[in-house]
């Protein structure tokens, strides 16, 4: 059985309570890994070190040093990444061909921010002030906490730890209960990569012992965050009390948009990328299907076609299309979604209940589920499920399309698929989320910002702007001559 301690201040180390928790294969369901169970104590220690590493020296190395670190740290993670992807699969039971994939392509992370670190620029400020000289500088921010959900865990947090290592800050890292393994792991490659002891640290545990911990603690200067809005809310709350900086990315109910003049077929396979893939458990799940009336009835058909070809099982094995759910209460929560979405008058017309085959082995698994005659309304329109649930809802005009897909509280994606150009653009200016994709679905990028509208977050990750996210700026004022002047007066 695998055991994993804190990593704190270059150590590993037990919990100060002493106590361990479960990591589960979510295939298996078999007991693989003990971890640490941290408190409040583990924080404070981790926070003590992290804030140490900054105030020591961290934020002095030169930024083409910080990148040089980074870009050994991005050879390591490829040499490890399959490796590091195994140990994503027996956590959270997603596609060993998906994780082995996003481990391989976290480290452009490294490699994009560790290039963009020694290229933050202030600027020499043109004033109307005579005989003062004034510029700019970025700064990083100080200790920043990442806590990152189960569904991609590495891959979230490369979002993170890349960029705010770049510009100078250290971390704290809370990896999801149900997935804390592969981060803990990580910590070994930060090791032999040469970042010094206490720039990254990591205390795993729950999100009452230990997230809200960091969310509270007084020398934490950022949280970045991915999880649920619930919890964004909670946390964007308590970090309000203490002035920090946040990065919110929250969920979403993305529309998956279908005209009548896309090409079908590439559309029928982007909507099952958009929902079956990651089992759903995506944050960017088209899990609304919004079809022109038109070819509603042709479309539905084809995708029923497609969708009863998806082998559920392994998710080592690299024949598997669908793997089980993660956690037993995501599982729970699906299987009630499936309920509320036929009793308010949905129609099932692919699975619609639990796949307990063969295949199924330990695991909980959902079978893909498409539900028609659906109005954006319902429950199943407008909370996010985090399962293979798709919701069909038909649509008339370009202007109906965007009233439907902007009718949730969530802004995260869109799919739209159309061969006109002047509608892509049309659609792109009007749907209020982060990310619009056409004619393509589920493509994301170390050099494009990620992030959501309304209740799918705040800030951004990825790209450029993000690194300032990670900063902030001071202006300096130098008077080219001493001259004493009116004490009284604004200058
Ligand atoms: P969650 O909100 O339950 O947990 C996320 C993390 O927050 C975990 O590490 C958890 O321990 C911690 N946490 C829980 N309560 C806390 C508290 N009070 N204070 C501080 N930390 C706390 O989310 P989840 O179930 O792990 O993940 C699924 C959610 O994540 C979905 O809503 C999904 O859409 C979202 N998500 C968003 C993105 C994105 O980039 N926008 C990506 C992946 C997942």
């Amino acid at each position: 059985m695998e055991r994993y301690q804190h990593y704190i201040g270059g150590q590993w180390v037990d919990p100060a309570s002493g106590d361990w928790f479960d990591s589960v294969n979510p295939y298996t369901g078999d007991v693989w890994a003990k971890i640490a169970k941290g408190n409040a104590a583990d924080v404070d220690r981790a926070v003590a070190s992290a804030n140490n590493a900054f105030e020591s020296g961290w934020a002095d190395v030169k930024p083409t040093e910080r990148g040089r670190l980074l870009y050994k740290l991005a050879d390591l993670i490829e040499r490890d990444a399959q490796r590091l992807g195994e140990i994503e699969v027996r956590d959270n039971g997603k596609l060993i061909a998906e994780m082995s994939a996003q481990t391989h392509y976290m480290s452009q992370w490294y490699r994009y921010y560790g290039g963009l670190a020694d290229k933050v620029e202030g600027a020499v400020i043109p004033t109307d002030k005579a005989g003062i000289f004034n510029f700019t500088r970025y700064e990083p921010l100080g200790v920043v906490a990442m806590i990152t959900a189960w569904n991609s865990p590495l891959l979230l947090l490369s979002w993170k730890l890349s960029v705010a290592l770049a510009a100078g800050n250290t971390a704290v890292i809370k990896p999801s209960e149900f997935t804390s393994a592969s981060t803990l792991e990580f910590m070994n490659l930060i090791e032999e990569a040469g970042i010094p002891p206490g720039v990254v640290n990591t205390v795993s545990g729950f999100g009452q012992d230990v997230g809200a911990e960091l969310v509270a603690h007084p020398d934490v200067a950022k949280i970045a965050f991915t999880g649920s809005d619930r919890t964004g809310q909670k946390i964007n709350k308590i970090a309000a009390s203490t002035f920090k900086h946040v990065t919110l990315e929250l969920g979403g109910k993305s529309p998956n948009i279908v005209f009548e003049d896309a090409d079908i077929e590439s559309a029928v396979m982007g909507a099952i990328s958009g929902i079956f893939a990651a089992t759903g458990q995506t944050c960017i799940a088209g899990s609304r299907l919004l079809l022109q009336r038109s070819i509603h009835d042709q479309f539905v058909e084809r995708l029923i076609e497609v969708a009863k070809t998806a082998q559920i099982g392994d998710p080592m094995s690299t024949d598997t299309h669908v793997g089980p759910v993660t956690t037993p209460p995501q599982y729970q929560k699906i299987l009630d979604y499936i309920e509320i979405a036929k009793q308010d008058g949905a129609k099932c017309v692919l699975g619609g209940q639990a796949y307990t085959g063969p295949a199924a082995k330990g695991g909980q698994f959902i079978e893909p589920t498409i539900f028609t005659d659906v109005n954006n309304k319902m429950r199943i329109a407008q909370e996010e499920v985090f399962g293979p649930l798709l919701a069909v809802i038909p649509f008339d005009t370009e202007e109906d399309a965007i009233s439907i897909g902007n009718d949730v509280d969530f802004g995260l994606a869109a799919g739209v698929w159309t061969q006109d150009i002047g509608r892509a653009i049309r659609m792109s200016e009007k749907l209020r989320v982060g990310t619009v994709w056409v004619n393509t679905y589920r493509a994301v990028s170390f050099t494009s910002p990620f992030g959501g509208y309304k209740r799918s977050g705040i800030g951004r990750e990825s790209g450029l702007e993000a690194i300032k996210q990670y900063m902030q700026v001071k202006s300096v004022w130098i008077a080219q001559q001493t001259s004493p002047a009116n004490p009284f007066i604004m200058r």
